[in-house]
């Protein structure tokens, strides 16, 4: 076994590297998987998580496959025991291993272009799709009347669009001479007092990301891939995300994928058995299919900004804003991780709902091809939530809930996979 070596944490003497062949992730038995805890409530989290995803493995494997735990340092833990707040072990750990499974961090105060940790960790690893699968647990209160009919999965560009950190301030030199060049090169008039940003989107950075949205939809059967763009606004930057997308459809998964026109035009008004549907529509009428017609959308493939606004407002839908799972993964490296802030008032009481990084944790077994163990946990969660076992944040709103602790409430998962 190759033994890596890192300046100042050892890995474990048990357990194998992930391994990549032709791009697709080849697990070993027995993967060492590193975690970081994250700030706040995120040791409490990561605790309920690493439990519950243990035991299920145990379930479903019976000792034959094994998750190998590998502990670094990020943000508060890592300032405390190493003086920095993202080593380099860390990048290089996560970079060797390919996964990580990650609590929260508090967002801490840097200077001046100070990039946050988690920025930092998707650019490094390249992690260009952000990934959120939104469904509905039963029992669970939710906003609308029929929270069951959501399952889709948000595919968001991650490395582009206005999030890229192009833009500068109202009044600072920069945005005075990008004003001037516009002026003179383009002949473009923009207010003195205008803070200035760059829009980007490439081709490259839009293909890749419908790639990964229409692989998934193909290897999982799911139904739709629909592009979600403002393109009749911005041509050439959502609009030319849409052509892209649709010309990966064409050229990679011809065998595979339809388009809605052609569903109409050429087979008659129905799908073709085991065929994907791809469709496209404006990001501000797909706010409002989701909650008018949600059971028509399966797979939702979009740029950076409008894919933020929209995966929240669906995790709002079905009332899991709270604890909807998050996956940001790249060609080479994936870190799957709650999607939720690091709550520092909860910190340490064994109090908040660790489902959000429970169910990123079956992200995980499912990235890993583990996905009777995944299948596991969900069921424990959907037996936990009927029984109303929950903790305070749900308990409030439902009527005959038992509030109970994070560990507790962990434990309870496990006992409902039949652990
Ligand atoms: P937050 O998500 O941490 O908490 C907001 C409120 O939501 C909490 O006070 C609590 O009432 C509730 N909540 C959050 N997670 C919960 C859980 N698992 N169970 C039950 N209730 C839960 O948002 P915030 O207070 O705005 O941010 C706190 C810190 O986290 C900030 O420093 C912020 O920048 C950071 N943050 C980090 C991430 C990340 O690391 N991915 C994401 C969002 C916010």
């Amino acid at each position: 076994m190759t033994q890596y070596v890192f300046q100042k944490i050892t890995p474990p003497t048990r357990g194998e590297v992930i391994q990549l062949q032709e791009g697709r992730v080849v697990p070993p038995e027995r993967p060492i998987v590193p975690f970081i805890e994250g700030d706040g409530i995120g040791p409490d989290i990561m605790r309920a998580a690493r439990l519950v995803l243990d035991e299920a493995v145990r379930l479903a494997y019976g000792g034959r496959r094994e998750i190998v735990w590998f502990e670094v340092y990020a943000s508060r833990k890592a300032q405390e025991l190493l003086g920095e707040l993202l080593p380099a072990d860390t990048l290089r750990v996560l970079q060797t291993y390919r996964v990580g499974l990650k609590g929260p961090f508090t967002t801490m105060a840097g200077p001046r272009g100070y990039r946050s940790l988690v920025a930092q960790i998707r650019q490094q690893l390249d992690l260009y799709a952000c990934i959120r699968p939104i469904r509905y647990f039963r029992g669970v209160p939710a906003p609308v009347r029929h929270p069951e009919k959501v399952d889709m999965v948000v595919f968001r560009e991650n490395t582009e669009d206005v999030y890229a950190g192009l833009e500068w301030g109202a009044g600072s030199e920069e945005a005075r001479r990008l004003r001037e060049w516009l002026r003179e090169v383009l002949g473009v008039e923009v207010r003195a007092d205008a803070g200035l940003g760059l829009k980007l989107i490439s081709a490259y950075g839009s293909r890749r990301l419908v790639r990964a949205a229409l692989r998934y939809a193909v290897e999982r059967g799911r139904r739709s891939v629909t592009l979600v763009h403002k393109g009749n606004i911005m041509k050439y930057t959502e609009g030319a995300f849409r052509e892209w997308g649709y010309e990966v459809a064409r050229e990679e998964f011809g065998g595979q994928v339809v388009t809605e026109a052609e569903v109409g035009e050429v087979y008659g008004g129905s799908v073709p058995a085991g065929k994907v549907v791809l469709k496209d529509r404006l990001a501000d009428n797909m706010f409002q299919q989701v909650l008018l017609r949600p059971e028509e959308y399966d797979v939702l493939a979009t740029p950076n900004l409008n894919g933020d606004y929209l995966s929240d407002a669906l995790a709002a839908q079905v009332g899991g804003l709270g604890m909807a799972p998050g996956a940001n993964v790249g060609d080479r490296a994936a870190i799957f991780e709650a999607t939720h802030g690091s709550a520092p008032k909860y910190a340490g009481l064994d109090k908040v709902n660790p489902t959000s990084l429970i169910l990123s944790g079956v992200m995980m077994l499912e990235w890993l091809g583990w996905v009777e163990a995944g299948g596991l946990v969900v069921r424990g969660l959907e037996a936990t939530f009927e029984e109303r076992y929950v903790t305070y944040d749900l308990a409030r709103q439902m009527v005959g809930a038992t509030e109970v602790r994070t560990s507790q409430f962990a434990e309870r998962v496990v006992r409902n996979m039949g652990g």
